[in-house]
C-alpha cells in the first residue's frame, strides 16, 4: 500500500493547504507503515526552494511535471496527468486538499479507480486492519461522522485550517522528474484564458484571522472599518448572503451553506444574527466571536465570545485599541 499526497500550487507557488495535506499524508503513511509520495503537477516558480519548503511537511519522493501548460489548474488535463502518474496501482490512499481544486480532482479520480471517498476530512484518518477511518463534519458543521473507506483505492481531500501545519523533518527529498501525455483535445475543452489575482489580500479560504459583515452594517459605505480591523489583524475579509446579493459586497466573499466553507482561527461576525444557513459555514472555527446589538441574536448560542454592543461603536474602539498596542 502506498500513501500519495496531491500538492496542488497556484500559479506555481504552494499555500498552507498543500502544506497541511503533505503533513496529514506523512502521518497516515507512517501509521499504515507505508511508502508515501507527492505529486506536484504543472512548472513551479521557483522549483528548488519551493520543494524544500514543501519537505519541511514531509513530502519526500516527489514526482514532478514541469509541463507549463499544466500550471494553471483545469480539471480534465490536470486529473489525466495525476492519473498517469498513479497507473494502475492497486492499493493506495489519495490525499488532496479540500479545496475546490482538490476536491474536484479527487472526486474525478475516485470515479476513475472506483474507490471510495471522503471529502473534508478533519483530522489524520486512523486504520481498522485495511479500513480508513475518516472523521468529517456532517449536518452542514452541526455534528460529525466518522466514515469508513473500505476499498483498497481510498480517497480523502484534507479541510482547510483543520489538521493544521505540522512539520514532519527528516525525510530525505529526492525529486523525480515524470511526464506524461495529456491528449491536446483535453486541454482544448476548458482554457484559462486570464487571471486576475487580487494584490495584496488574505485569502479567505486560508486565512487564520477572517472578519465578517452582515446587514446590520446598513450599507457598503461602512465597510471602511471592516477592512481596516481586518488589516491590522491580518485577516480577510468575509459577508454574509444578504450582504454579497445586494451587491454590497463581491460574492466571492459570501460564507455559508450556499457560499463558502470556512475554518479559521478566529472568525469574527459583526452585524450577522446566525442563521443556520450562516453557521454552516463558519462553525468549523476555532473560536467565534459575535459583535451585535441584539442581545437575542440566535449567534449568541453559538459562539466563543460575544459582543452586546452598537457595531458602530465598538469595531471603531477595537480599531483604537489594536493601533495603540501596535503603536
Ligand atoms: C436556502 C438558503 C440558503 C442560504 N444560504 C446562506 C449562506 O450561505 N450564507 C448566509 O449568510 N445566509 C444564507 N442564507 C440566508 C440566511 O437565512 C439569513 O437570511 C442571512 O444569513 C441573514 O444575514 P444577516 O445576518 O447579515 O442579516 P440579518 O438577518 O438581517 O441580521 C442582521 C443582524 O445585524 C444586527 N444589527 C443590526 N444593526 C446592528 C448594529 N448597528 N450593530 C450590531 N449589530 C447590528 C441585528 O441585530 C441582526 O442580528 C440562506 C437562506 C436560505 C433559505
Amino acid at each position: 500500500m502506498k500513501v500519495i499526497a496531491y500538492a496542488e500550487h497556484w500559479d506555481g507557488e504552494f499555500k498552507k493547504p498543500s502544506y497541511e495535506t503533505v503533513g496529514l499524508a506523512r502521518e497516515v503513511a507512517q501509521a499504515a507503515g507505508a511508502e508515501m509520495e507527492t505529486l506536484v503537477v504543472g512548472a513551479l516558480k521557483d522549483k528548488d526552494a519551493a520543494l524544500a519548503e514543501l519537505n519541511k511537511y514531509g513530502a519526500g519522493k516527489v514526482r514532478y511535471v514541469a509541463d507549463e501548460r499544466l500550471q494553471h489548474f483545469v480539471l480534465l488535463p490536470q486529473a489525466e496527468a495525476v492519473a498517469q502518474l498513479i497507473g494502475e496501482v492497486d492499493d493506495f490512499i489519495f490525499v488532496a486538499p479540500h479545496t475546490i481544486n482538490g476536491r474536484s480532482l479527487a472526486s474525478r479520480l475516485a470515479a476513475r479507480y472506483e474507490g471510495g471517498m471522503v471529502p473534508g476530512a478533519l483530522n489524520v484518518p486512523t486504520f481498522e486492519g485495511s479500513d480508513l477511518l475518516v472523521r468529517k463534519g456532517v449536518f452542514s458543521g452541526k455534528g460529525f461522522a466518522v466514515i469508513r473507506i473500505r476499498s483498497s483505492r481510498k480517497f480523502v481531500t484534507v479541510s482547510p485550517n483543520a489538521y493544521g501545519l505540522r512539520e514532519h523533518p527528516g525525510h530525505d527529498m529526492a525529486v523525480e522528474e515524470a511526464s506524461v501525455s495529456i491528449p491536446e483535445a483535453l486541454f482544448e475543452k476548458v482554457k484559462v484564458v486570464d487571471v486576475r489575482k487580487t494584490a495584496g489580500k488574505v485569502s479567505l479560504t486560508e486565512a487564520s484571522i477572517v472578519v465578517s459583515g452582515g446587514r446590520g452594517l446598513k450599507g457598503p459605505e461602512n465597510w471602511g472599518m471592516i477592512e481596516e480591523l481586518a488589516d491590522l489583524l491580518g485577516a480577510a475579509t468575509a459577508c454574509s448572503k444578504p450582504v454579497a446579493d445586494m451587491g454590497w459586497r463581491p460574492h466571492h466573499e459570501h460564507v455559508g451553506q450556499t457560499g463558502l466553507a470556512i475554518s479559521p482561527d478566529l472568525y469574527i461576525a459583526v452585524g450577522i444574527s446566525g442563521a443556520i444557513q450562516h453557521l454552516a459555514g463558519v462553525n468549523g472555527s476555532k473560536y467565534i466571536v459575535v459583535i451585535n446589538k441584539d442581545p437575542e441574536a440566535p449567534f449568541f448560542q453559538n459562539c466563543d465570545y460575544g459582543i452586546v454592543g452598537d457595531a458602530f461603536e465598538v469595531v471603531p474602539r477595537m480599531i483604537e485599541t489594536l493601533k495603540n498596542r501596535k503603536g
